[in-house]
């Protein structure tokens, strides 16, 4: 035991799993100059495990470190791979439930390009609840059927209640998840026909793989499809619906009030805790290997470049501190073109700034873009070795 209660399901049978003494506090923050990037703000990661709900969680977390208001661009919507996902989750959406007229209340939502295209699709009336909304970038959409409230979720803010909850990439960030859950649940009506969409991030892959770069300051709770879907039982909610996605990164979750027959993906705990037990191991020799290859690379000249400038490059450059062997940091998003990366210090560049000196080896950040970014890169004719993390 670790002394640190579980937050999703209070037990005192935790254990500490992994420890960073120092990560950058904000991932995906923009930063002006190299000098602000290396100096930011770093705190340790502590990771612990539930052997009671299978629930994994950063002990040491403070949330007063982390501003979702300030600017930070966690929108991966410049991505054509990321828009045809979230395309495809609307239509899913709209095939389980009749959302006319209804209203959806999506918590965490981000800039807003989910909840807009969800409004327009099926015809809901939409309100998304975001600290780190910004109006500009969402010409028109304050219209009638969709309102926005820049502050984060608490149910004395929500006027009405909701016909239906979206709320994904957001559970992640919350330490305090079952006072969270019980929240949610409290906005609901006793009409048990309120749909409810969660979308996290799955930890069994990270935990199965040693996925370092998956773990980062801003994600202090980390899920799997049983301990995301016992939170919600816990919490009077019922599983209808739960299966990954996106290459098996994303746990999908459709829950209504009330209860529903358990799942049989929810049943987890014993390969969860078999994880768990072998991931220091697992994490260690993923982060030797990679440290590795970059370093081997460096050695002899050759120009290592990393795609993804968001958390996961930041995590994959900070954990064992490889920043100086990396030659660019690439990116899409032209929100991050130019800015400087956290504790990495690194400049992002565009895809055509690897032109004036194309890179002998590309690491790409997540493999459900190798393609996309193959592609591009040999329309640019460069043929690099391309890898995948
Ligand atoms: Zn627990």
């Amino acid at each position: 035991m670790s002394g640190h209660l579980c937050p999703a399901c209070a037990s005192s049978a935790t254990s500490k799993i992994y420890r960073l003494d120092a990560v950058p506090v904000q991932s995906c923050i923009l930063l002006d100059s190299e000098t602000e990037a290396r100096d930011f703000p770093q705190r340790p990661i502590e990771l612990h495990f539930c052997n009671n709900c299978g629930f994994v969680f950063n002990a040491l977390f403070d949330l007063s470190m982390v501003d979702y208001a300030s600017t930070t661009e966690e929108s991966q919507h410049f991505s054509g791979t990321f828009n045809r996902f979230a395309k495809d989750l609307v239509e899913e959406i709209a095939s389980l439930d009749d959302l006319s007229g209804r209203r959806v209340l999506e918590i965490g939502c981000g800039k807003g390009d989910f909840l807009q295209e969800l409004v327009q699709h099926t015809g809901a009336r939409g309100l998304g609840v975001d600290p780190g909304f910004i109006p500009e970038r969402l010409p028109g959409a304050n219209g009638q059927e969709i309102r926005f409230q820049r502050e984060y979720f608490d149910p004395a803010n929500i006027a009405e209640a909701p016909d239906y909850v979206v709320c994904r990439h957001t559970l992640e960030h919350i330490p305090k998840v079952g006072p969270f859950m019980s929240d949610v649940s409290r906005i609901l009506t006793d009409e048990a026909d309120v749909g409810i969409f969660f979308e996290t991030p799955d930890v069994a892959r990270v935990l199965d793989e040693g996925a370092f770069w998956d773990i980062y300051y801003e994600h202090c709770s980390y899920f799997t499809m049983g301990s995301h879907a016992r939170l919600f039982r816990r919490n009077g909610l019922g599983i209808t619906k739960l299966y990954l996605a996106y290459d098996g990164q994303y746990i999908i979750q459709y829950a209504r009030a009330g209860g529903a027959p358990v799942l049989h993906e929810e049943d987890d705990l014993d390969a969860v805790r078999a994880l768990a037990k072998s991931f220091p191991d697992q994490v260690q020799k993923k982060r030797d290997f990679w440290k590795g290859f970059v370093a081997e690379r460096h050695k002899v000249g050759k120009r290592v470049a990393i795609w993804g400038g968001g958390s996961k490059g930041v995590s994959f450059l900070t954990t064992d501190r490889i920043a100086s062997m990396v030659a660019n940091v690439v990116d899409i998003n032209p929100f991050k073109q130019g800015k400087y990366l956290p504790g990495a210090g690194l400049r992002v560049s565009a895809p055509e700034d690897l032109k004036e000196a194309p890179p002998d080896t590309v690491i790409v950040m997540n493999p459900v873009y190798l393609k996309e970014i193959g592609a591009q890169l040999a329309s640019m004719d460069m043929h690099p070795e391309l890898v995948a993390v």
